[in-house]
């Protein structure tokens, strides 16, 4: 048995419910027919060529990604834009895009929480400073002890399975750690206030590099991808499991992406 896409969409939004995304926010069903079947789920990070190429290969009926296929109003669309020319693709082929941005950011089980448990924090709490939830963007736990900075490294780039990350060592040893998936710089502030004497996020600027070592916090630059990669298995995983104890035959496939930016 099947599911259609309308079922599907209410399953991945108990997952990550929307009305958890930032209000400038795009997530949801982005491209698709609610009542089409669905039969092969295929999640990735970004609707992008090479995720396309495997959801026609594979002859998914739904790409699910944590970036907004469609984030920015549409005021045409042709072939001129290279997004919109993979929308018009998808389109044609009848496959199907939901995102879960923001939302998956903040929903327990989420990006930061994925994170979080990679790098075995205990205790872990919202990075928002919010009391009565876990949930916002970001998350802060504790080490079972405390480690050398470069020791703590070392295991970032195991479990982002990256060969280089780049690093603000504030001369602290490791044992708070607030983590924040993607862009996160923005964050700077809630990390240093909860305590964290090191913080991991993607996207980190000149500048703002110079703000944390004068704030005194370790900073890693996990990179936006890898540090947001980690969650597209576990929401298929989670995924493929709930829609086999439901009965459903839907197969749930993950794809490989290409890390974007890479050291050469
Ligand atoms: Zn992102």
């Amino acid at each position: 048995m099947s599911i259609s896409l309308k079922q599907l969409c209410n399953i991945v939004n108990e997952m990550a419910p929307c009305h958890l995304a930032e209000e400038w926010d795009n997530v949801g069903l982005l491209v698709g027919r609610t009542e089409k079947e669905v039969k092969v789920v295929l999640c990735a990070l970004d609707f992008s060529a090479e995720v396309l190429e495997q959801a026609k290969k594979n002859h998914a009926d739904i790409v699910i990604t944590h970036h907004p296929v469609i984030f920015r109003g549409i005021r045409r669309l042709t072939d001129g834009d290279w997004r919109n020319a993979l929308l018009m693709d998808a389109v044609r082929n009848d496959i199907a895009v939901y995102s879960a941005h923001t939302n998956l950011d903040s929903a327990v089980g989420g990006v930061n929480d994925v994170l979080a448990g990679l790098l075995e924090l205990e205790n872990v709490e919202g990075l928002n400073g919010s009391e009565d939830s876990v949930e916002g963007i970001g998350r802060i736990g504790l080490l079972k002890e405390p480690v050398a900075f470069e020791t703590f490294v070392k295991n970032v780039k195991r479990v982002l399975k990256l060969e280089h990350v780049t690093a603000v060592p504030a001369g602290r040893p490791v044992r708070k750690v607030a983590v924040c998936g993607g862009s996160g710089m923005d964050f700077l502030d809630n990390a240093v206030q909860a305590g964290a004497d090191t913080y991991i996020t993607g996207d980190v600027k000149y500048h703002e590099a110079q703000e944390a070592l004068g704030k005194n916090i370790n900073l890693i630059d996990g990179t936006h991808q890898a540090t947001e990669l980690p969650v597209v298995n576990e929401i298929a995983d989670r995924l493929a499991l709930r829609l086999s104890r439901e009965g459903h035959s839907t197969k749930v496939l993950v794809a490989k992406e290409t890390l974007l930016l890479q050291t050469v």
